[in-house]
This record gives structure tokens, sequence and C-alpha cells, in this order.
């Protein structure tokens, strides 16, 4: 058989369960998985490999409504630039979910002339009933699209989208190497697992205003060595990510670290310091170089 190559991309709301199905698709705990919004930023590819095809997706951030946030005119340019360049288009909805809610975004994949596949996730939580009626609700929508039912968490109907993702791709060599299941370096990794720790462990704008930077990453034959930054906006906010004695920040030290010896299959000696910087999230120079511009 021919082999076939292509990019795919996967948009929807925050928490409908982008990240969950990627990882089930790929096999590897890639992008950080929460309850939070917005804890995708980044636009993570996952690669699934065969001997032949290479899917290569992208895992966007969530669509924002209204973006506030220079950080989040950032992320909405990753959005809009998926939206053109692909050769096949997932968009993922939460099942029970009111569509209208979209417009804009509605109005753009109706418009579009991929292939199309709505995802309705988490079926599990609804009758079979009220799946029926999903179903006929966005097939009325989207009358050029696949719908497609799917429990992103307990497996079912992944495969039925493998193979939808697997029709779509047409023929050509793979983009990257065989063994490779991202294009992240490592590093990226290690403040992804960081971050989700922070998210973890604090409430309120905290997770929102901190940025995780690795300062060095350097790996032994039993051991990898990890300098991890932690920006904040204010002094306030470095004040309540270190706690009273540094009990928060070293739990976050703890949780992170054990998390990253899973990743890794290494043990890692993790150093973790907190650093203000000015109003971060409306600073070009900063986004810049946290990677949310180019
Ligand atoms: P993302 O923001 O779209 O990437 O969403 P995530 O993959 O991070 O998932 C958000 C939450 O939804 C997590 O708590 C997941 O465990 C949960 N979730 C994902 N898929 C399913 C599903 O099929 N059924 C149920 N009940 N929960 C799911
Ligand atoms: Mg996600």
């Amino acid at each position: 058989m021919q082999h076939r190559s292509g990019f795919i991309n996967l948009l929807g709301k925050p928490n409908v369960g982008k990240s969950t199905l990627m990882n089930a698709l790929v096999g590897e705990r890639l992008s950080i998985i929460t309850p939070k919004a917005q804890t995708t930023r980044h636009r993570i590819y996952g690669i699934i490999n065969a001997e032949d095809f290479q899917i290569v997706l992208s895992d966007l951030p969530g669509i924002i409504e209204d973006p506030g946030y220079m950080m989040q005119e950032s992320m909405m340019s990753f959005v809009r630039t998926a939206l053109e360049d692909a050769d096949a288009f997932v968009y993922m909805v939460e099942a029970g979910d009111s569509p209208e809610k979209q417009p804009e975004i509605y109005r753009t994949i109706q418009k579009m002339e991929m292939p199309v596949l709505v995802l309705i996730n988490k079926m599990d939580k609804l009758t079979q009933e009220k799946v029926q009626e999903q179903i006929d609700l966005y097939q009325n929508d989207f009358p050029a699209a696949k719908v497609l039912p799917i429990s992103a968490l307990n497996g079912f109907h992944v495969d039925e989208t493998l193979q939808w993702m697997l029709a779509q791709l047409p023929a050509g060599p793979a983009y990257y190497d065989k063994d490779a299941i991202t294009d992240k370096p490592e590093r990226f990794f290690a403040a992804e697992i960081i971050r989700e720790k922070i998210l973890m462990n604090y409430t309120k704008e905290i997770p929102y205003s901190c940025e995780v930077t690795i300062e060095s990453f350097k790996e032994d034959e039993d051991i990898i060595r990890i300098r991890a930054v932690i920006y904040v906006e204010r002094d306030s906010q470095k004040i309540i990510l270190i706690g009273k004695d540094g009990a928060k920040l070293k739990k976050v030290g703890i949780q992170s670290r054990e998390d990253m010896e899973k990743f890794f299959q290494k043990r890692i000696y993790l150093e973790t310091f907190v650093k203000v910087l000015s109003n971060w999230r409306n600073n070009d120079r900063s986004l810049r170089s946290f990677g949310y511009r180019e």
C-alpha cells in the first residue's frame, strides 16, 4: 500500500476532551489533561505512526471568545492558522452543550472546504436517546460533515475516529521520523508538568499569572537535573505561590518530580525558583520568549 501522511487539526472549546482524545490516539501522555480551562496554551503536535501512514495532529488552545489579554490574541492566531492549513479538520463538542454559543467558529467551519469530522464527546454522560438528538442536531448544522458520538475517556469510537482520519490522508512521505511522537523538546514537557501542578494547587488568578520556563535540563545516565523558573506578575503572587515556609511550592515540586519520573522513566532532581516579571502577559518581549509569538 502507498504511504500516506498529513496534518489534522483538532478544535473545540476548553475542556471538551481534545487532549484526552489525542492522548488516546497517540498512546502517550503528551498534552496535559486537567479539569481547568485553558491549560493547553501552545500548539502541540502528536504524531500517530504506523508502517504505512503518519498523522500529525495538533491539539489547539481552546477557542477564546473574548481576547482580553494579548496572550489570548496570540492563542487565537494559532487557531486561525490551523483553520487554514490542514488536510482535515476535527471539531469537538461536548455532549449536551448548546452549540449556538460559538457563532463565529460555527460559521467558519460551515464554510470550510476540507473534510470535517464533528465529534460529540463524553457521550457516556448522556442516554442513547439524547445522543441521537445531538447527532441529528449537529448533522443538520453541518450537512457535509461526518458526525460521530464518542467517549475519548472510555475509548468508545476512538478507532472509528482514527479510521476517518486515515481516509482523509493524501499519499505522501512521513514529515517526521517514524519514532518521533512529538516535535516538542523534552524540556517542554517538564514545564507542562509543573504548570499542571500549579493549576491543581492554586485557585483564582494564580495559575493564569504563572509561566514556567526550564533554565537547564541536563540528562545523565541515571538522573535528569532540571532547573525551573516560575514567573509571576506581582510580588503578592510570589508570596502565595511559595506559601508559608515554602510549603506550597515544595508540594508543587514533589508532585512535579513524581510525574516527571514517570514521564521520563528516570530519576529526577528538580529545583524550582519563583521570579517576578511584572505584567508579562501584556509584554511583547516576554510573550515572544515564552513562545507565544514567532
Ligand atoms: P481539552 O481542554 O479539550 O483538552 O479537554 P481535556 O482532554 O483536558 O479534558 C477535560 C476534562 O474532560 C477532563 O477531566 C477529562 O477527563 C474529561 N473527559 C474527556 N473525555 C471524556 C469523556 O469521554 N467522558 C467523560 N465523562 N469525561 C471526559
Ligand atoms: Mg487540552
